[in-house]
């Protein structure tokens, strides 16, 4: 296997992370985060992720020497729908970018070869290549965040399926009559146990009469209400944030119920920032998946969470690099 470092970029609802990973498999050696700002539109965000991805390159060969030579290329994870042959970013209903040639914009300004995948697959591929995953034949990832995503791995391959949108966990229908999706379907998954569909439920329930320390938390304005603020709640006994938090649970373990009866995985790994609730989450998720799916799925299927944390974006985008350019003994 060739010695050297691939630029991870994890591009997220929320924030922008970029890496720099070694090809062999390892924890990033210099790493940056930055807020995504997607509203000024994709050719800024660009800019910020070439920016940062020169200075992790930068502080790497510093720490490490050598030229910039010994970076091989770039791992990019992004929200979808994209085309991945094109390297295109089709439509994304949580940036509101469309059409946007990402790969081949990083890749130009950079000048280093890039590769681009989802970014739910990405961070699933890195728990895979490193993380809580690592060794099994079979593996779907989770994805908690400003939306929801999902990953699946067969054989230590992504599956992408016919155009790409293998996986794609957050936008399978838990309720058929359900909430508005940003997706423009009803009852998606995504609709509710999203970061910002936990606190929409959150606050409905406050709106609708039920008392909570979180108005308190928020200072009267329920808008400023985020998962968060609800598990901070919950941290303090709050009734209310307990229940939302248990509906959560519940309604995330209908969604990975259905997966492990579709795909029948190994291990589910769940990564994202509500997974901090950790036995808050997990013991009611893990009730609920054994209540549904089969229990001969169930009983070889670890439901866990990842490993990696922030950097399992970025890790698993690199990942994708490696493992696409045949750079893999
Ligand atoms: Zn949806």
């Amino acid at each position: 296997m060739r010695e050297g470092w691939v630029v991870g970029v994890d591009i997220g609802g929320t924030n922008l992370v970029v890496g720099a990973v070694p090809v062999v498999g390892g924890p990033p050696a210099a790493i940056r985060t930055d807020t995504t700002r997607s509203q000024r539109g994709a050719d800024a965000a660009v800019d910020d992720v070439v920016r940062m991805a020169n200075e992790v390159i930068e502080e790497t060969l510093e720490l490490h020497g050598g030229g910039r030579e010994s970076f091989l290329g770039v791992g990019i994870g992004s929200p979808g729908p994209l085309d991945l042959e094109k390297g295109l970013l089709i439509e994304t209903p949580n940036l509101g970018w469309k059409n946007y040639p990402i790969r081949d914009r990083i890749s130009d300004l950079l000048g280093l070869p890039a590769t681009l995948d989802n970014d739910a697959n990405c961070a699933t591929y890195g728990e895979w290549w490193l993380g809580a995953g690592k060794g099994t034949r079979c593996m779907a990832g989770v994805t908690l965040g400003t939306g929801i995503g999902g990953g699946l791995i067969l054989d230590g391959k992504l599956v992408h399926g016919a155009s790409g949108c293998a996986g794609e966990l957050g936008h399978t229908t838990i309720d058929f009559t359900g909430r508005r999706c940003a997706c423009g379907n009803y009852g998606c998954l995504e609709a509710y146990a999203s970061g910002p569909n936990i606190a929409a439920r959150a606050r409905e329930g406050i709106e609708a009469g039920d008392h909570s320390i979180l108005a308190d938390l928020v200072d009267g304005d329920l808008s400023r209400i985020t998962a968060q603020t609800v598990y901070d709640a919950l941290l303090q006994g709050d009734e209310h944030a307990q229940a939302v938090m248990l509906e959560t649970a519940k309604i995330l373990g209908a969604g990975i119920a259905n997966v492990v009866n579709l795909f029948n995985p190994e291990v589910v790994v769940v990564v994202g920032g509500v997974t901090r609730a950790g036995d808050h989450l997990f013991t009611p998720l893990r009730s609920e998946v054994r209540r549904r799916a089969f229990d001969v799925a169930v009983r070889a299927c670890r439901i866990v969470p990842g490993e990696l944390g922030d950097a399992a974006g970025v890790i698993g985008a690199a990942g994708v690099f490696v493992a696409d350019t045949g750079l893999t003994p």
